[in-house]
């Protein structure tokens, strides 16, 4: 009793305890009916769908056959329970979730293979990926690793990179200090330890943030999805910050800021940071929740798909067809049909013999946000969405583009030397600094000096099964930031007919990219048998990137930070019918792509998909 009255005076004297209790009741009440409302989509992870994986198909012609199956309108069914648009990793996931509840879905994809980043291509009897180099967390018993064996029936292979999967290169060309980077905790913190002995409360205390941002990233997850009207009352009441310190006290700083807090030394705060550019943002503009996703990531080691990137949409395909569904390529969706209560039903597919319209109930874009709002829906549909205020006042944006060089050697990979690792070389260790410079040169001068940041990998020596498909040859791919603004006069110009100022551009870009590798492989100088190179205006046209960007939008703070940007990253984005998928919903990776794919699966379907996944897992453990 006395209990009960000392509460009553407790509350009487603290109002705000009073308010804040009620208000936890009600967003649990709705929380609860929201979990517990009829289900409406199949599970589709009912069963174990892992089979033995089959042997590796090499033979092109059966590949083309799964990979670029081109549009025709005598291939459509009368009709479709939903139509993607664009078939990467994003729009693969959730049309092959869909299918595995019973959906009939058709892919739609503008290039002429399906796979979007993960597809590749063969040049002079090279073959070469085009955005997949490495992915963390396919060790079995991951609940990413899972995934993907569901939804490819267990016929894809992961194979690790070296155990130290990357290095890292600091200096001016030729006089660079290399640093390793090993898989596995123990093994990177000994190796930063060798490199860094005075540095040892550094290494602990990044490790330390990593697991605390993992275990705050559900706040993250919750504003997309949860219903949004949920979601707007756990941020309007900033109940969110009671749930997970994910917005106060993880996204809300800049890598730099946590790095610098961490350590003096320049090499290592660049050590802690090294790869962002598998996100594209500098660490004093992107978010720590980023960073340290990305870390997270990859703290037990990479992997590669064995068979090479194509594999991926190759696995996938057949679950999508399975219940009726098809991928077709050379089918460019020109627009995003509304009808005239505002609600999307179908898509336009811009063909030379004339506009194709095709119906369904469920449009889900894989297009990207930029490319949805600026370019398939029309603009008085679009403006109603919330994220087209958001890229109007630059909340989000699109990210930086890229120059991609792809390289065949001569001779096998272990004849050249050559490990299942990539390089990350930087001019210097201020890379804010030194790249930021780089950004602000314009069309003209960009190319003097040299370029501040360079991924450097091999795909052939990445993959056990290269040198069966293609003996005695090395590929070798080289990435570097670049700015849309540089190639953009060129950008109507037509695919390999830009003419002689672009190609001269191209091959200074080449020479020099080529130079800067070859001070850190200078045995594969005489090896070169076919190079070229990529541009912004080539993930224009091969991936369908408006602006060029490498990884979709920015990953600046604004989109990490801001509970009200992350929570409208959404699938559903303010018109009924039309869901987006991708990597616009969480982050780049394929595995980041892969989650945005399984939450609009979640959000069409109605149904907690992924507790479907996790309960599938354990009751997959339980039974081993
Ligand atoms: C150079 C580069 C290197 C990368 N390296 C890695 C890496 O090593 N590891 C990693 O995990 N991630 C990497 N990534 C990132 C990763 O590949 C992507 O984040 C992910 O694959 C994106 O998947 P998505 O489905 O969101 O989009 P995308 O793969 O871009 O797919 C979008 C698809 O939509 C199609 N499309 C666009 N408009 C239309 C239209 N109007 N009609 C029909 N189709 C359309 C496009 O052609 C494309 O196929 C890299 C990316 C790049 C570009």
């Amino acid at each position: 009793m006395g209990i009960i009255t000392q509460a009553i005076d407790f509350l009487a004297s603290n109002p705000l305890y009073l308010i804040l209790g009620i208000l936890v009741y009600v967003v649990l009440f709705l929380l609860s009916i929201f979990m517990s409302r009829n289900k409406s989509g199949k599970n589709p992870f009912k069963f174990d769908a892992r089979k033995k994986p089959a042997e590796l198909v090499i033979d092109q012609a059966k590949r083309d056959k799964i990979l670029k199956q081109g549009f025709a309108a005598k291939k459509l069914d009368s009709s479709y329970d939903a139509i993607v648009i664009g078939s990467g990793i994003g729009g693969l996931t959730t049309a092959s979730i869909l299918a595995k509840a019973g959906k009939k879905v058709l892919v739609l994809e503008q290039h002429d293979q399906a796979g979007g980043c993960c597809h590749t291509f063969v040049e002079d009897g090279y073959e070469f990926d085009v955005g997949i180099h490495y992915i963390g967390e396919m060790q079995e018993n991951t609940i990413v690793r899972f995934l993907f064996d569901q939804i490819t029936q267990g016929q894809l292979q992961w194979t690790p990179l070296d155990q130290e999967y990357d290095k890292v290169a600091i200096g001016k060309p030729g006089e660079q200090k290399l640093y390793s980077i090993l898989s596995n905790k123990d093994a990177y913190k000994q190796a930063l330890l060798k490199h860094f002995p005075k540095e040892e409360k550094a290494i602990d205390g990044y490790l330390k943030l990593l697991v605390e941002a993992r275990r705050s990233m559900m706040g993250f997850i919750m504003v997309k999805a949860f219903p949004k009207f949920i979601a707007k009352i756990l941020i309007k009441l900033g109940l969110i910050h009671y749930m997970s310190p994910y917005f106060k006290k993880i996204s809300s700083k800049s890598v730099q800021q946590v790095v610098e807090s961490l350590t003096n030394n320049k090499d290592l705060q660049l050590i802690f940071a090294y790869n962002f550019g598998d996100y594209g943002t500098l660490p004093d503009e992107a978010s720590w929740a980023m960073q340290a996703v990305l870390a997270n990531h990859y703290l037990y080691g990479a992997f590669y798909p064995l068979g090479g990137a194509s594999e991926i949409a190759f696995h996938i395909i057949p679950t999508i067809e399975k219940s009726g569904g098809k991928v077709l390529v050379r089918a460019p969706v020109s627009k995003i049909l509304v009808d005239s209560m505002g609600k999307a039903n179908g898509v336009r597919i811009s063909k030379t013999g004339g506009d194709i319209d095709l119906k369904a109930p469920i449009i889900i874009s894989d297009a990207g946000i930029n490319n949805t709002l600026h370019k398939l829906l029309d603009n008085e549909v679009a403006v109603k969405s919330p994220l087209y205020k958001s890229m109007t006042n630059k909340h989000i944006k699109a990210g930086m583009g890229c120059l991609s060089l792809f390289v065949g050697l001569k001779g096998s990979s272990k004849e050249l030397g050559i490990k299942g690792q990539n390089i990350w070389a930087y001019t210097n260790a201020d890379v804010n600094k030194e790249v930021r410079e780089y950004y602000n040169k314009s069309e003209e001068d960009f190319l003097d000096g040299d370029f501040p940041l360079l991924f450097i990998g091999f795909p052939s020596a990445k993959d056990p099964a290269h040198q069966k498909r293609y003996p005695g040859k090395t590929t070798c791919t080289v990435i570097t930031m670049a700015k849309w603004d540089w190639f953009s006069s060129w950008k109507d110009e037509r695919v390999k007919h830009r003419g002689g100022v672009y190609e001269e551009k191209k091959e200074l870009m080449k020479e020099k990219m080529w130079k800067q590798v070859l001070a850190l492989y200078p045995q594969l100088k005489d090896c070169v048998e076919y190079m070229d190179l990529g541009t912004p205006l080539s993930n224009n046209f091969y991936i369908g990137a408006l602006e060029g960007e490498t990884y979709g939008l920015d990953h600046n703070m604004k989109r990490f930070a801001s509970a009200e940007v992350a929570m409208n990253l959404r699938p559903d984005i303010g018109v009924p019918g039309l869901y987006i998928t991708g990597q616009d919903l969480f982050s780049a990776g394929l595995v980041g792509a892969a989650m945005g794919g399984v939450i609009t699966a979640a959000a069409c379907l109605n149904r907690q998909v992924f507790n479907d996944l996790t309960n599938l897992k354990k009751e997959c453990k339980k039974s081993q």
